[in-house]
């Protein structure tokens, strides 16, 4: 089976930060797809330009949805944007809002994919992504033996949750809810210090986090989150380096969906 990497920048919103412009460079330099997880309701029209400017000029870029105002509803570490004790009226309110700015603001250049911010939903969310009909959901997964484990008991049960834990249905088309999950489990932040301020993992912990991603995936996701990843080229490099070297491709999501080659699960 081919192996397959992808690469999701989240929190995409206000500001056109440098960071996201030397992340945009390097990949196209490399010709490999970014994934801009984008704040609909927080994005403004300077970075939407440049985006689809971006994307005119080399076809790497695919826009998703990063939630819709990201915490303004529900202000961490209170709440999360989805999940907690929302319903799936609201919820769906707020995912169709955003699923609306992105056609205005993005075209075909979306993907209808929704990440949550925080990482955080509930059943409620998951009947109103399927309800607005997206084709898929990038939550994240551990990729230690303890977070296997309990993912294949959480599958075979066929919960989205156990014991308070998150089931991760990566790399599956999830029947009842028609649709995807494709998960990140490489994250390069090891530990957030600060508002926008954070200790990265080092080149040799994401190696060891990647071979032990490919005892369980043939589809590895990267998450980032462009503004904590100041002057961390170099890693990014080594790291996209290491799996070009090991035969990965990197895809889009829109790639990953149209490949169809997961698992059908309840
Ligand atoms: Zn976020």
């Amino acid at each position: 089976m081919s192996k397959i990497a992808f690469i999701r920048n989240d929190d995409v919103r206000e500001q056109l930060d440098s960071e996201l412009i030397n992340i945009h460079s390097l990949l196209r330099s490399k010709k490999i797809p970014l994934s801009l997880a984008v704040e609909p309701a927080n994005i403004t029209q300077d970075v939407v330009d440049w985006i689809n400017s971006m994307n005119d000029e080399c076809d790497i870029i695919e826009v998703i949805q990063h939630g819709f105002d990201h915490n303004k509803r529900n202000i961490y570490p209170y709440g999360f944007e989805f999940g907690g004790q929302r319903d799936f009226i609201d919820q769906e309110a707020d995912l169709l809002s955003g699923w609306n700015l992105l056609d205005k603001y993005f075209g075909q250049l979306w993907t209808k994919v929704i990440s949550f911010p925080y990482g955080a939903y509930n059943v409620q969310t998951l009947e109103a992504v399927k309800s607005c009909g997206y084709k898929a959901i990038s939550t994240s997964f551990g990729v230690e033996f303890y977070h296997t484990l309990k993912d294949i008991v959480g599958r075979v049960v066929g919960k989205s949750r156990v014991a308070g834990k998150k089931i991760s249905y990566h790399d599956r088309f999830v029947m009842n809810y028609n649709f995807y999950d494709f998960g990140t489990c490489i994250n390069i932040i090891k530990r957030q210090t600060g508002q926008n301020e954070c200790e990265h993992y080092t080149f040799d912990e994401l190696k060891a986090y990647v071979m032990k991603a490919s005892r369980i995936t043939n589809k590895i996701g990267i998450l980032l989150h462009h503004r904590f990843h100041k002057g961390q080229d170099e890693l990014l490099d080594k790291l996209t380096d290491f799996l070009l070297e090991n035969d990965y491709t990197f895809m889009r999501f829109r790639e990953l969906i149209t490949t169809r080659d997961c698992q059908e699960v309840e």
